[in-house]
């Protein structure tokens, strides 16, 4: 007798809907922006990473079109074969122009540049020590490397020397992982502090700019600029789709860096080039970022102004310490995060709940852009206390 080699899913998928855990998507049906039409309902927007408002600006989208009739919809092919344009080779330049590398490399998403560069740099004989709060696209980077990988502690600087001086003799090379701004807690990681200690154990560092590229830094540039760290040789990842209002990932970094991961990186070689309209848009963001400092400083006005509306309304809210757009709102278990995100829902806000097993504890997330408006953070502050009384 056979049994249903599947059988299995049914039982997985009621284990994860009996841990709260099960995720469903909801469609959004206009262009993004500050409101959105979400599944009929108009919301205003904290749930999107487009912190610029780029990914519906004219310009980007104009960009898209133009790329698509004079190249086409797909790249065809791995850039090592038919799938490269002058449009990716100018993409590339725009960014290593921005991030004061020598050089830089365009990956179909910000996820396959993680996996791609780690799995080139470090092997079997290797260390990988990561932040215990990386993203997902590090840490399974770090697992299909091959190499060992131990955790430190959330930006414990001290944990990290610790497993530097206990275990970096042990291996060939080590290389340091850490996201920049930490995706679902909206902190910074003390970056200088982890490039000296780096330096003192001769070990690589691969910092993840995805949420600080072109929000972070005097130029856009991201936190590496922030920390005045340009000068120093080091792995930056970021990707095109938050900011950059596009899709795809870049790393940055030296021409020596550069050239080794064309010929190493697998997630780069053995999938196709980044469509031409993404790769048109994503060009003509970095250029606004460049060119429009003022969308950043409205950005940061209204992170500004966010926290000084909580201070003074909410100032007994569990609010994770946040240096950048993203601010979290600490909620004691999974069914009270749920029932807040559903409040707030009909409070015509969109603001998503973050569980276990992504975070260590159940949030919402709320992210600022630089097109809401007071009126919209007005409106987020007013939810959240009918939320909580
Ligand atoms: N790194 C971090 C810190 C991220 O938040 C994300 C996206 N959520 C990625 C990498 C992956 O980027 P992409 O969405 O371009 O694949």
């Amino acid at each position: 007798m056979t049994t249903n080699p599947y059988a299995w899913l049914e039982d997985s998928l009621s284990t994860i809907h009996k841990a709260n855990w099960y995720r469903s998507v909801q469609r959004l049906q206009n262009r993004p922006g500050a409101v959105v039409k979400l599944e009929g309902q108009e919301v205003i927007n904290f749930a999107s990473n487009d912190y610029l408002g780029l990914a519906g600006d004219e310009r980007l989208i104009e960009a898209a079109i133009i790329a698509t009739q004079h190249y086409g919809t797909g790249s065809t092919g791995s850039r090592l074969l038919s799938g490269h344009r002058e449009l990716h080779q100018e993409l590339e330049c725009a960014i290593a122009s921005l991030k004061q590398t020598e050089d830089a490399l365009v990956f179909s998403s910000g996820y396959l540049a993680n996996i791609g560069a780690i799995a080139a740099l470090v092997g079997k004989r290797d260390l990988i020590l990561a932040d215990q709060y990386n993203h997902s696209s590090l840490k399974n980077g770090a697992i299909l490397s091959g190499a060992t990988v131990i955790n430190y502690i959330h930006r414990d600087m001290e944990d990290l020397k610790h497993q530097l001086v206990y275990h970096r003799h042990n291996y060939r090379r080590c290389l340091i992982a850490t996201d920049s701004v930490f995706s679902m807690d909206g902190d910074l990681c003390p970056l200088p502090d982890i490039l000296s200690l780096a330096d003192q154990f001769s070990s690589m560092v691969l910092v993840d700019e995805a949420h600080a590229t072109g929000v972070l830094g005097a130029t856009g540039a991201g936190c590496v600029e922030h920390f005045g760290c340009t000068e120093h040789p080091l792995i930056q990842m970021g990707t095109l789709s938050k900011a950059l209002g596009s899709l795809g990932g870049y790393i940055a970094g030296s021409a020596t860096l550069i050239d080794f991961l064309r010929n190493r990186a697998p997630s780069w070689i053995y999938t196709t080039g980044l469509s031409p309209a993404d790769t048109a848009a994503a060009l003509t963001a970095v250029e606004i970022v460049q060119k429009e400092p003022q969308r950043r400083d409205r950005l940061w006005q209204n992170v500004e102004m966010l926290k000084s509306l909580i201070q003074q309304s909410l100032s007994a809210l569990n609010i994770l310490p946040s240096e950048s757009p993203i601010l979290c709102l600490q909620c004691p278990n999974v069914e009270d995060v749920l029932n807040m995100a559903q409040q707030l829902k009909a409070a015509g806000i969109f603001a998503p709940a973050i569980r276990p097993p992504t975070v260590p504890t159940s949030r919402i997330r709320i992210s600022v852009m630089a097109i809401h408006e007071p009126t919209h953070l007005q409106l987020l502050v007013t939810s959240l206390l009918r939320g909580l009384v």
